[in-house]
C-alpha cells in the first residue's frame, strides 16, 4: 500500500507555481490576482477560504478576501460579481459555497464570467470539460486527476466507481475519469444515495472515489485487493482529545481499508490540499486563457 500524499504533492506544485509567477515577473507580465468572496461566518468556509488566500500569498499571487455580511441581498451580491467580472486587475474569483439560504447559488454561479470562473462551476466550463475543450476544471476533481498523474497510476481500461453525484465533485469526477485522456479512459460507474447494492459495485472497482460526507462509510469488505481509493469526504467528528474538540474524518474507514489498497489518500492530507493548489493552477491558467 502506498499513501497518495496530497500534502507533499501540493507543496511540490506550489514550488512550480511560485517559479511560474517569478518567470512572469521577469517577462514583465502581470502578477495573478485571485479574489475569494465569502458571505457570512460558516466555520468550514472560513477555514477553506483562509487556506486558499494563504496559499496564494505563499506562491506570490495577489489575493483578496472579500468577507461580506450574511445579510447581503442577492442583488447586492450580483453587483459584487459584476464588478469583479469587469475589473481588469482581477484574473479569477470564487464565491465560496454554501451561500445563505436567501441567495440563489445557481443565479450567482451563472453570473460569474466563465473566463474568470476559476472554480469551474459555470455551465460553460462544465460544457468545455465534457467536450475536452480549454477551460477551468472544478478544483477537487482536477486535484485528484493531478494526483493520479503525478503518481503514474494507470487508469486506462480500469473500472472506476465514483460515490456521490454532487455538481462540484462526484459528477465532474465521473466525467473526467471517463474522458479519452490520461489519466482517464476508465469505465465509470456513478453511484449515489439511490444506488442499490453499492457493495457489489465497489467490489468490482479498480479505483474508488468516495465523495459523500459520511465518516467511515467505505469499509474493508467493500473494497477489492489492490484497489486505488481516493477519499474526498471531510466531516468534523467530535473528539475530546483534540484541542478544538473535533477531528477531520474522511468517508473511508482508513485503518481497515488501507492495507487492502495499492494506493490510498489519507484524510486530512490527501485530496484537500490538492483542491487548493488546483485553484491556483486554474488562476494561472486564467492568465493564459485571457492572454495576460
Ligand atoms: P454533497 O454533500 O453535495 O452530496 C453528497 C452525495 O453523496 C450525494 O450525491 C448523495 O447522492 C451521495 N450519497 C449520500 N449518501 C449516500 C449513500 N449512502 N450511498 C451512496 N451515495 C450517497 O457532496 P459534496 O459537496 O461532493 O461533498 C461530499 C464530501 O466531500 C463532504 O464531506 C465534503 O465536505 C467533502 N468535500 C471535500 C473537498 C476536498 O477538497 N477534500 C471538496 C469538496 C467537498
Amino acid at each position: 500500500m502506498q499513501i497518495l500524499d496530497g500534502k507533499t504533492t501540493s507543496e511540490e506544485i506550489k514550488i512550480e507555481l511560485k517559479e511560474a509567477v517569478e518567470q512572469r515577473k521577469i517577462a514583465g507580465k502581470k502578477t495573478p490576482h485571485l479574489v475569494a468572496v465569502l458571505v457570512g461566518n460558516d466555520g468550514g468556509s472560513l477555514t477553506y477560504v483562509g487556506a486558499k488566500v494563504r496559499a496564494c500569498k505563499e506562491i506570490g499571487f495577489n489575493s483578496t478576501l472579500m468577507h461580506l455580511e450574511d445579510s447581503i441581498s442577492e442583488n447586492e451580491l450580483l453587483d459584487v460579481v459584476e464588478k469583479l467580472n469587469n475589473d481588469d486587475e482581477i484574473d479569477g474569483f470564487i464565491v465560496q459555497l454554501p451561500l445563505p439560504k436567501h441567495i440563489d447559488e445557481k443565479k450567482i454561479t451563472l453570473a460569474i464570467n466563465p473566463m474568470k470562473d476559476v472554480d469551474g462551476f459555470h455551465p460553460t466550463n462544465l460544457g468545455n470539460m465534457v467536450l475536452n475543450l480549454p477551460g477551468f476544471l472544478p478544483a477537487t476533481p482536477a486535484g485528484m486527476m493531478e494526483m493520479l498523474k503525478r503518481y503514474n497510476i494507470e487508469t486506462s481500461g480500469k473500472h472506476c466507481v465514483v460515490i456521490g453525484r454532487s455538481h462540484i465533485v462526484g459528477s465532474p469526477m465521473s466525467i473526467l475519469m471517463a474522458r479519452n485522456t490520461n489519466p482517464g479512459n476508465c469505465t465509470v460507474t456513478l453511484a449515489h444515495s439511490r444506488t442499490q447494492d453499492l457493495k457489489s459495485l465497489t467490489l468490482q472497482a479498480d479505483i474508488i472515489v468516495s465523495a459523500i460526507g459520511l465518516p467511515g462509510f467505505l469499509t474493508a469488505d467493500m473494497v477489492k485487493d489492490g484497489a486505488v481509493v481516493l477519499d474526498v469526504g471531510i466531516t468534523r467528528v467530535a473528539d475530546e482529545t483534540k484541542k478544538n474538540g473535533y477531528r477531520i474524518t474522511g468517508d473511508v474507514d482508513f485503518e481497515s481499508v488501507a492495507p487492502k489498497t495499492s494506493y490510498i489518500t489519507p484524510v486530512p492530507g490527501g485530496v484537500g490540499p490538492m483542491t487548493i493548489v488546483s485553484l491556483m493552477m486554474n488562476t494561472l491558467r486564467a492568465m493564459e486563457l485571457n492572454g495576460k
